[in-house]
């Protein structure tokens, strides 16, 4: 069975989970080790500069400093070994010691991450941190939009991202008005309008396509301008199927030109925020309306959706964002007692110290330990892509999002 792709909704939220993660981490001393490498450059070299820094490291005072700062290099060499050069977009990595709960039980963590585009940066550092920045810039990057501002006489096109306006293309029509020159039948001139503005409706779908077809990644397009040109451009059907299936939002503007572009996008941002708010809501919408027609086609709850997925039984999942937390196992090591907690990603932070204080219910001892984290969340992608079950992130932005989490355990399955 084939796995099944991250919806975007997971993905986006797994890459603004791993850079919060990796940004909270602190070493002991200047210890932690981040290394990109762009593609193109030769690991072997990389290999070379690692010895390098290995040799320099051993002039460390600090004894602990020195050997941790060894060991995460050795490690980071040791996984290098597996590529004969930088994947296609680079390669960051982040490794070093992470202190654990009493000092000398350093974890030597190593994060590897293949960046989703194409890194420029050459860098190697130590510090007491991990240095995520340019890695954050690239994830919470705000997604593309291709937008085409269009009336009968002009017409722009642009790919903006955030407040970022980069204008590709602008195209007038040259097409006179409606009214028709002393001299020419009203019927004629009509039809020579028609024929050209059909030819700059081809001239812009062209450039669109192109456009698009050069920027492939886009997350939609989305028309904009005054009046009716807009709808009857679309209707022509000159744009790509592709970009056809992208369209997101039409909007009416009083504005062409880039100052039509700042229009559109103003408006469409609104909608834009809707359409996932309606998502959401649908989804969880159907889920409910199965539970009153079809209450054997659904589950809910961690255990009930878990054998669903696992049994194969199950076709979509709807996790609740605001059940991001860690299964932690704490262990006595004085009688064996067990038990096992639910934490917020920064409770697990400050968990060990906290245990070093805390009594055993059972023997009274100070001996807690955790001897296992694992994320909920990372426990259900994995499930549900191994089982090519559809999942998706649902925000507590919405009525329908909070009943998810406070009236359903915060996830829920529909069944085949
Ligand atoms: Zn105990």
């Amino acid at each position: 069975m084939s796995e099944k792709p991250l919806t975007s909704s997971v993905r986006e939220y797994l890459s603004r989970r791993i850079i919060r993660e990796l940004s909270e981490k602190r070493g002991r001393g200047t210890e932690l080790i981040s290394l990109y490498i762009p593609p193109g450059r030769r690991i072997s070299e990389v290999m070379a500069n690692l010895r390098e820094e290995y040799g320099k490291a051993s002039n460390i005072k600090s004894r602990t400093t020195r050997k941790n700062v060894q060991d995460a290099i050795v490690k980071v060499q040791q996984r290098l070994k597996l590529y004969d050069e930088a994947p296609e977009n680079g390669l960051v990595i982040f490794c070093g010691a992470i202190p654990g709960e009493t000092p000398g039980s350093e974890n030597i963590e190593i994060h590897v991450i293949e960046p989703p585009e194409k890194i420029t940066l050459s860098y190697y550092g130590c510090d007491d941190k991990f240095y995520v920045e340019p890695l954050k810039e690239m994830l919470e990057k705000k997604d593309k939009y291709l937008i085409l501002s269009i009336d009968n006489s002009e017409a722009t096109i642009a790919v903006a991202s955030g407040r970022n306006i980069d204008i590709r293309e602008e195209l007038t029509s040259g097409v006179p008005g409606k009214t028709s020159k002393g001299g020419q039948s009203a019927r004629r001139f009509e039809r020579l309008r028609e024929m050209e503005l059909n030819d700059f409706y081809r001239r812009v779908a062209e450039d669109l396509n192109e456009v698009y077809l050069q920027n492939p990644d886009i997350k939609g397009l989305i028309v904009g301008g005054p009046g009716p040109t807009k709808e009857i451009f679309l209707d022509k059907d000159f744009i790509h199927y592709e970009l056809r299936k992208k369209i997101l939002v039409v909007v009416d503007t009083s504005y062409t030109g880039y100052q039509g572009i700042k229009e559109i996008l103003e408006k469409a941002s609104e909608k834009l925020q809707e359409l996932e708010i309606i998502k959401e809501r649908s989804l969880v919408n159907s889920f409910l309306k199965l539970l009153s027609t079809e209450p054997d086609k659904v589950v809910y709850g961690l255990k009930e959706v878990e054998n669903a997925i696992l049994s194969g039984r199950a076709r979509l999942i709807l996790f609740s964002e605001a059940l991001d937390v860690f299964i932690v196992k704490i262990k006595c090591d004085n009688c064996g007692y067990e038990t096992a907690e639910q934490h917020t990603f920064q409770e697990t932070e400050i968990l060990p110290a906290k245990l070093s204080s805390t009594p055993c219910p059972q023997c009274g001892s100070t001996s807690l330990r955790i001897v296992e984290k694992e994320s909920l969340l990372d426990k259900y992608i994995e499930m549900a892509s191994n089982k090519s079950v559809q999942l998706e992130l649902i925000s507590t932005a919405t009525e329908e999002g909070m009943m998810l989490y406070k009236g359903f355990g915060g996830v829920i399955g529909m069944l085949k």
